[in-house]
């Protein structure tokens, strides 16, 4: 038999040689507890033996390893670990009536919001944005080995095109190549000198002049596409990209572009779906524009996601419910994603004049709860409600809901009235493992025009949980828009998304069984979507792999056709 592990040994040993982050701790814990074929000890069992060789002398302290002993392990519940950066404050043709402008910021972003004053510190340098989150995430003991990169800033495809590109050859960049000895001012946003720098650079402006005069597109591509090649295998891939713009500026061409740029999902700003408060509120487009962009963005198998605004000026509470219920009974939208914005009044948008003047009433804190539980209740099964209100502080917020907590005031009402929410957010498991008899699969057709939308998933046997799931598209009939612009689509069913939750892992990580991802949810619900795909006649598999994830659908027999991963089955 063999000895019970000696605890003051292995605190002299991480105190010798002290791991970079938690990753690091873990490591070195699996390894030297491997002889013993014991459970990881927990880190209060270590801090105790450590205190206690402290207290008697026997080592002295050392802060850095008491940082890493008391670090709770963060459960990163989406699988993913999210990096948001801002765009430079270039212009938005655009003029909502409710969106802030405020001096050298983008538009409809304030310069006291988390993101935004990161973004500012680092003069929108998204290299700079991406290291400095990289090295947060570190430090609070995520993994990044698989990256969601989410872009705000207003509306992407506005911006010159040789800055977009050179935007995202600078993530990538930052993610091949992360030094963390070379990342400078982190921590700084939280500081007090904070916002007077801020200030200032609000009052000068920003470095920004010689980005926009950078070189060419036809020189920046190339190079990208080098970056992109780097991060398929290398160790923060980026598995997954966001761009936010406007419905109208969607086209075949501008989807081929971003899937060059390594874009997997698009957020576009509807907000309504009445062409009076579309109107009222200076939107200048219409419910069109947002249909024929859903179908574009669907039919090139991005994921979609909405952003909807309840209680716009001359909107009421039950238009606003009726705009839900519309959303998902109309077959040209039901988008994947839903960001619920309710309008906010604050000081650098026109709204404000209007508010003042007393001709607009926000609604109140419980009429907007109402609206939004209701609206829930229109969410089918496929959605996932991201968020529900906008983290503008309270301090900017002249007129609308200035709770912080409104989530939980809602799922708290939800209880009481005796609802629920279907949606895949208030589904996600709280419990990483799940046994085989424990699950089920389910497949629910989405009734979509001229096509068929599959989603599939695997769930807990009362469907209270999810696990995993899969959007799958058939081909459309009318996507030759889309087929000439991106040929490698001919014919091709999609997935438009698959996603496993789980405790985040490093890649090749196979000792931990907790988590889903190392289940083979992700391998039974792609045999699954090709079987449907099969039984439709389709020969022709396409996946939107984020760039990161192109390694594992390689494993699955695909192949990398265009900017899709492309696999050819037998029907
Ligand atoms: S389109 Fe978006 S960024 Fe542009 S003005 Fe309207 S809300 Fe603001």
């Amino acid at each position: 038999m063999l000895p019970l592990p000696d605890f003051q040994q292995l605190i002299r040993d991480l105190n010798q040689n002290l791991p970079l982050n938690q990753n690091g701790l873990i490591n070195d814990l699996r390894k030297w507890m491997g002889p013993y074929k014991m459970n990881l000890p927990r880190k209060s069992e270590i801090w105790k033996v450590y205190k206690s060789m402290v207290d008697s002398g026997a080592i002295q302290g050392n802060p850095e390893l008491e940082n890493l002993l008391r670090k709770r392990a963060i459960r990163t519940i989406s699988g993913v670990a999210p990096i948001t950066v801002m765009t430079a404050p270039l212009s938005c043709p655009k003029n909502c009536l409710y969106c802030p402008t405020e001096r050298n910021m983008p538009k409809s972003y304030l310069s006291n919001q988390p993101a935004a004053m990161r973004a500012v510190l680092s003069d929108f340098d998204p290299g700079a944005q991406t290291s400095s989150r990289l090295k947060a995430l570190h430090q609070n003991g995520h993994s990044t080995d698989k990256i969601e990169i989410i872009i705000n800033g207003g509306t992407w495809s506005a911006h010159p095109r040789a800055y977009q590109t050179w935007y995202i050859k600078k993530i990538f960049e930052a993610c091949n190549h992360y030094d963390v000895t070379k990342v400078i001012g982190e921590g700084i946003a939280e500081s007090g000198e904070a916002k007077n720098i801020i200030r200032k650079k609000l009052i000068t402006g920003h470095k920004i002049e010689e980005r926009l005069q950078s070189e060419d597109d036809s020189v920046l591509i190339p190079k990208l596409l080098e970056e992109q090649k780097i991060n398929e295998t290398g160790q923060n891939r980026v598995i997954g990209i966001t761009l936010e713009t406007r419905p109208d500026t969607i086209s075949a061409e501008e989807l081929a572009r971003m899937r060059m740029l390594g874009a997997t999902k698009v957020e576009i700003g509807v907000q309504t779906l009445y062409q009076d408060i579309a109107d009222l509120n200076r939107r200048e487009q219409c419910v069109q524009d947002v249909k024929d962009a859903t179908k574009l963005l669907k039919d090139a198998g991005f994921k979609v996601a909405f952003h909807m605004m309840p209680a716009m000026y001359g909107s009421t509470p039950e238009r606003d419910i009726e705009m839900f219920r519309t959303l998902f009974a109309d077959p040209d939208l039901k988008p994947d994603f839903l960001k619920i914005y309710p309008c906010l009044v604050v000081k650098d948008s026109d709204l404000y004049e209007i508010f003042k003047k007393g001709d607009f009433k926000p609604y109140s804190t419980k009429t907007l709860t109402d609206v939004i539980i209701a609206a829930k209740q229109f969410v089918p099964r496929y959605c996932r409600i991201s968020r529900l209100h906008r983290d503008i502080p309270t301090e900017s917020i002249e007129g609308g809901c200035t709770v912080t907590n409104l989530r939980e005031i809602i799922q708290k009402e939800l209880k009481k009235r005796g609802l629920v929410c279907q949606c895949i957010r208030c589904r996600e498991p709280k419990k990483l493992m799940a046994k085989e008899d424990e699950v089920k699969l389910s497949v629910q057709e989405i009734a979509v025009n001229d096509t068929k939308e599959f989603f599939l998933s695997y769930e807990s046997l009362d469907e209270k949980t999810i696990y995993a799931f899969c959007r799958l598209r058939l081909p459309s009939p009318t996507n030759s828009g889309v087929v000439r612009a991106i040929p490698e689509l001919a014919g091709a069913a999609l997935i438009r998304e698959l996603h496993t939750y789980g405790k985040l892992i490093p890649i090749g990580d196979k000792n931990n069984t907790e988590s889903a991802q190392h289940m083979g949810f992700g391998r039974r619900l792609m045999a699954e979507a090709e079987k449907i795909a099969r039984e439709h006649g389709i020969t022709k598999m396409a996946v939107i792999a984020g760039i990161g994830v192109r390694e594992y659908y390689a494993k699955l027999g695909y192949e990398l056709e265009g900017t899709y991963m492309v696999k050819k089955i037998r029907s």
